[in-house]
C-alpha cells in the first residue's frame, strides 16, 4: 500500500533530521543563483551554519513579485545546460513565472507524484486518462510521467474536446482520470447529451481533482455522478506542480510531503507563524530542487495544518482543503467573502446545478453582487412559481451566510460559459 514505505512512514525525528540536511544543501545551491546569492550576502546568511529547520525563519520570504521581478533567470542556480525543462504558472494577469528543472528535479518530482497517486490507489493495471492541458501547465506532463512511473497505461488526452474524452473513456476502459473539478462537473451535461451514464457505461473508479479550490460538496457531487472516489490533489508550479500535497484513502486532509518541502503556515498580515489547526497562508520551501530552489515561498493559498495523526500510518502532516487565495477574497460593503463560501452554500441547495459565476458591480457608490447559477432543467419546464421560490431560497441562504443580499439569476444547465482550464468564478466590474 506504500510506494516508498520508508519515506512515507518515517518517524518525525528522522524526518526532521533529513529536512535539516536537505535544507542546508538547498541553501548552498540557492546561493549560486543571482537572486539568493545577493540576498544571502546582504542578510549574512551562511548555509553551513544551519542546524535546525527553525533557522529557516532567518531567511526572508520569497513572493511571486520577486520571481517576476527576476524573470527569467534570476533564480536559476545551475548552468543553463543543466536544465532540461521549464514550466510556468497559469497566472492570467501579467507575465507568468517560469520554473526550470534539471534531470534530477524531474526525477524527484515524478517520484513524489507517483507516491501520491499510488497512495490514492492507482496501480500498474489501471488505464489513466490525463484530461489536463499538456503545455507549460504542470498538470499535464507532471502527471503523465508519474502515472507512467507507476506503470499504468497513460492516455495523454489533454484538456477539452468533451465528446472525444467520453469516447476515449469508453473505448479504452479508462479507470482513473485526472481532471479539474469544474470541468468534471461541466461534463455532467455532455454525458447527458450523449445518454452515457458513467456509472454503468464506463469502468471509472477514481479521479484526481485539483488545480482550483472546490468544496467538499463539489467533491461529493463528482463522486456520486461518476460513481467513483475523487482525491484532492494540490500543488503549484513554483513547487514543481502537483505532488506537493495529496489525499490518502482516508480522505481527511492532504498529506504534504515534508521530505520534499518545508511547510509553514503564517498569518498573512503579521507574517508570524500560526499554531497548528489555525488557518493562515501556506509558505513552502523546496528541499529537493537543484535547478531553481525557492525558499519560504508565500503561496497565497489559505489552509491549516490538521492536528493529529492520520489513520493511514503516514507521518507527513496533513493540510486542509484550500479555502481560497488571499488574492481571491472579495471585499463587498466591508465584508470579506471567498468564492468558495458561495459555492458551499449553493451546493447545499437541492435543485441547484453546479456551475456559477459571481459578478461584482458598482452603481454610484453602491457595490452589489450578482450570482448567476445553473439549476436543473426541470425547473424551467414546470411551474414558474417553483423557479421563483428556488431563486428566493438561494438569495436567503446566501444572505444568511455572507450577510449581503445578492441578486440571483437562474440559468438553464449549460447556459454559463465553462472553461476546460481553471474556472473563473468572479468577474469584478468595479475596477475601472
Ligand atoms: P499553477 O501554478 O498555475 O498550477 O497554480 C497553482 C495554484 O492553483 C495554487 O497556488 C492554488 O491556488 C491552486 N490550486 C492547485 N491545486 C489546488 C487544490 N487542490 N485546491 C485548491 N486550489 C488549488
Ligand atoms: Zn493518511
Amino acid at each position: 500500500m506504500y510506494w516508498d514505505r520508508e519515506a512515507e512512514t518515517m518517524d518525525r525525528g528522522k524526518l526532521e533530521s533529513i529536512q535539516v540536511e536537505r535544507l542546508r544543501e538547498t541553501l548552498r545551491r540557492a546561493r549560486k543563483s543571482p537572486y539568493y546569492g545577493k540576498l544571502f550576502r546582504d542578510a549574512g546568511i551562511e548555509p553551513e551554519q544551519v542546524n535546525s529547520v527553525d533557522m529557516i525563519k532567518a531567511i526572508p520570504f520569497t513572493t511571486k513579485d520577486d520571481l517576476q521581478a527576476h524573470w527569467p533567470y534570476g533564480f536559476l542556480a545551475v548552468m543553463k545546460d543543466e536544465v532540461i525543462r521549464m514550466h510556468a504558472s497559469s497566472g492570467t494577469t501579467g507575465r507568468s513565472i517560469v520554473v526550470f528543472h534539471t534531470a534530477s528535479d524531474i526525477a524527484g518530482w515524478t517520484d513524489v507524484l507517483a507516491r501520491s497517486i499510488y497512495m490514492a490507489g492507482m496501480r500498474k493495471d489501471d488505464v489513466f486518462q490525463n484530461m489536463m492541458s499538456y503545455g507549460l501547465f504542470t498538470g499535464g506532463l507532471g502527471f503523465h510521467y508519474a502515472a507512467e512511473k507507476v506503470g499504468a497505461l497513460v492516455i495523454p488526452a489533454g484538456a477539452g474536446n468533451s465528446k472525444r474524452q467520453i469516447q476515449l473513456m469508453r473505448d479504452f476502459e479508462t479507470t482513473v482520470i485526472h481532471i479539474i473539478p469544474s470541468y468534471a462537473i461541466h461534463l455532467f451535461t455532455v454525458f447527458g447529451e450523449l445518454k452515457v451514464d458513467p456509472k454503468k457505461d464506463t469502468k471509472l473508479k477514481m479521479a484526481f481533482i485539483g488545480a482550483e479550490p472546490h468544496s467538499e460538496k463539489m467533491r461529493k457531487k463528482i463522486e456520486e455522478f461518476y460513481g467513483i472516489k475523487a482525491y484532492n490533489s494540490y500543488g503549484l508550479s513554483e513547487m514543481n506542480g502537483p505532488g506537493v500535497s495529496f489525499e490518502c484513502p482516508a480522505q481527511s486532509g492532504m498529506h504534504i510531503w515534508e521530505d520534499h518541502y518545508v511547510v509553514e503556515v503564517i498569518d498573512p498580515k503579521t507574517l508570524t507563524p500560526v499554531p497548528d489547526g489555525e488557518e493562515g497562508e501556506l509558505v513552502l520551501t523546496t528541499l529537493m530542487r537543484e535547478g531553481m530552489p525557492v525558499l519560504r515561498y508565500r503561496t497565497k493559498d489559505l489552509t491549516r495544518i490538521i492536528p493529529g495523526q492520520c489513520e493511514c500510518g503516514r507521518t507527513h502532516r496533513r493540510i486542509d482543503r484550500i479555502k481560497g487565495r488571499t488574492d481571491d477574497m472579495m471585499i463587498l460593503k466591508g465584508v470579506n467573502i471567498f468564492p468558495l463560501q458561495i459555492e458551499k452554500k449553493l451546493m447545499e441547495i437541492p435543485g441547484v446545478g453546479t456551475n456559477f459565476v459571481i459578478i461584482l458591480e458598482r452603481e454610484g457608490n453602491e457595490d452589489s453582487m450578482v450570482v448567476k447559477v445553473e439549476v436543473q432543467k426541470e425547473y424551467f419546464a414546470g411551474d414558474l412559481k417553483q423557479l421563483e421560490n428556488l431563486r428566493k431560497r438561494i438569495v436567503e441562504e446566501l444572505r444568511s451566510d455572507i450577510l449581503i443580499t445578492p441578486k440571483v439569476s437562474l440559468i438553464e444547465p449549460g447556459g454559463l460559459r465553462s472553461t476546460e482550464g481553471k474556472a473563473v468564478r468572479v468577474i469584478d466590474n468595479r475596477k475601472e
